[in-house]
């Protein structure tokens, strides 16, 4: 196929823009990329399809995502909600807790959804829970024709424990039940899809009181297997208390000590991180995925960006959940970025949307361990590429495609997602998953998920009237 007439933000190594520009993709490669009739004449027999005029650029990579919470959104605003953590605890936990296979499979099913039809192309899941069923949402990702990371939880914390934390009984697993339902679904999955899937161990927070051994375990399982690991890392000050109580300054340090970081290390949010922190990152080539839209929803103090940036840590964007974000858009989200670090510096003069563009397209694809493929357009690499629509009155005139796409753009204004050479998307309608039935499922199910919890309550603070 020949993708031409689009304006091509390359993200290659001179990060350059190409103009009327076109691309070639054989298989599931690029090509060639060049002008249009060049590729005409190159490539004769090939099908072309005319960008008219839009933007071409990468397809994004959401680095810190749960899938089961996307039949969640909006639950956590709203009446009956006091604490800090009540969204968590007294809502989603006992939710999700009260999934069944089925539930969690449509739940995924809408996120991986609302991911393609915002032009996400790649993502990682962090705590894929034992009673979800790894395989079904596997499955989903595999028919679905996205890239996915996904993260089987890993936890060892004792009973008593789980009671403190009020964490739902059907999200405790013992550790061995987590290892084993890792290293089964790792042996099944990794690189199905053509290597589009791959699974990793997504650690529950040092701050739930897991055993320490827990992590010099899975460093050791990740280093043999070369998987992947993501946690949730220094969100807010009560890490760095329960950092103290383990004699460490920060939890970054507590699990280096356990052999954890490393360049298949991602670290989710880093709001409360230190410069010790980020030159632990750095120096060991882990990741870190900022969620600006979920801190700022949820009221934590702003992560550190560009102070993690000019450190050199690979800084990447996730967007979290829809409890504490409400869209799985990441789109959406880069202009949140910007936003949060602008306020919390107090200048315009930081995170351009330059910067925010290389987070969510190749920082994004290095924290996935795929940048040597994906994450850029360039001959040789993969074709994963989104085009923005720029025929519409948000998106007109262009005169910074970059700032247009980063600051001007949200999900609905992708046309078109190719993954791995597949056209996934086009014209809005996504080809690989049916979008009515999946709405459908998921209407029907979110009541009774809340039945079966015992959550009541959920709805706005005002009186809803209803009317026979
Ligand atoms: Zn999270």
């Amino acid at each position: 196929m020949i993708f031409y007439n689009a304006t091509i933000i390359t993200m290659n190594p001179r990060r350059e823009i190409i103009s009327r520009g076109a691309l070639a993709v054989t298989g599931n490669r690029i090509v060639a990329i060049g002008e249009s009739q060049q590729l005409f004449d190159q490539f004769r027999e090939k099908k072309r399809i005319n960008c008219n005029g839009n933007i071409l650029l990468p397809g994004l990579i959401d680095t810190h995502v749960h899938t089961a919470q996307c039949m969640l959104r909006g639950i956590s605003e709203g009446k009956s909600l006091d604490g800090l953590s009540d969204w968590l605890v007294t809502r989603t936990w006992p939710l999700q807790g009260s999934y069944t296979e089925a539930d969690a499979r449509a739940s995924a099913a809408l996120c991986v959804l609302e991911m393609l039809k915002s032009g996400t192309t790649g993502f990682i899941e962090c705590l894929l829970a034992g009673i979800y069923g790894f395989d079904n949402i596997a499955e989903v990702c595999l028919q679905s024709g996205i890239r996915a990371a996904l993260g089987r939880v890993v936890m060892d914390i004792t009973p008593e424990q789980k009671d403190q934390l009020r964490m739902h009984p059907g999200m405790y697993e013992t550790r061995e039940e987590c290892i084993n339902g890792a290293l089964t679904a790792h042996d099944r999955w990794e690189n199905a899809g053509n290597g589009r899937i791959q699974v990793w161990f997504g650690c529950r927070s040092v701050g739930d009181g897991n055993n320490p051994t827990l992590y010099e375990e899975v460093g050791l399982l990740s280093r043999k297997r070369n998987m992947g690991i993501t946690i949730h890392m220094s969100e807010q000050q009560s890490d760095i208390a329960y950092a103290k109580k383990l004699g460490y300054d920060s939890l970054t340090e507590f699990v280096h000590d356990r052999g954890l970081l490393g360049p298949r290390t991602v670290l989710a949010h880093f709001c409360v991180s230190t410069e010790k922190e980020w030159h632990l990152a750095a120096s060991t080539g882990t990741s870190v995925s900022h969620c600006p839209a979920n801190n700022s929803t949820i009221g934590w103090s702003p992560a550190p960006v560009t102070e993690m940036l000019a450190a050199g840590v690979n800084v990447s964007l996730g967007v979290d959940s829809t409890p504490s974000n409400s869209n799985m858009d990441l789109l959406r989200d880069l202009r949140i970025a910007s936003h949060v670090a602008r306020m919390a510096h107090r200048t315009r003069n930081v995170m351009p949307s330059e910067t925010i563009l290389e987070m969510a397209t190749i920082n994004g694809a290095r924290a996935m361990g795929i940048d040597d493929q994906v994450g850029s357009i360039e001959v040789g690499k993969k074709a994963d590429f989104i085009i923005i629509n720029t025929d519409s009155p948000n998106l007109t005139p262009v005169w910074n495609p970059v700032a247009s796409v980063v600051f001007a753009s949200q999900g609905n204004d992708v046309d078109m997602v190719v993954i791995d050479g597949q056209i996934i998307m086009q014209g809005r309608k996504v080809l690989t998953m049916n979008e009515e039935e999946i709405l459908d499922d998921v209407r029907t199910r979110y009541l009774q998920v809340a039945r079966r919890a015992g959550v009541s309550e959920i709805g706005p603070r005002w009186p809803i009237i209803k009317l026979s």
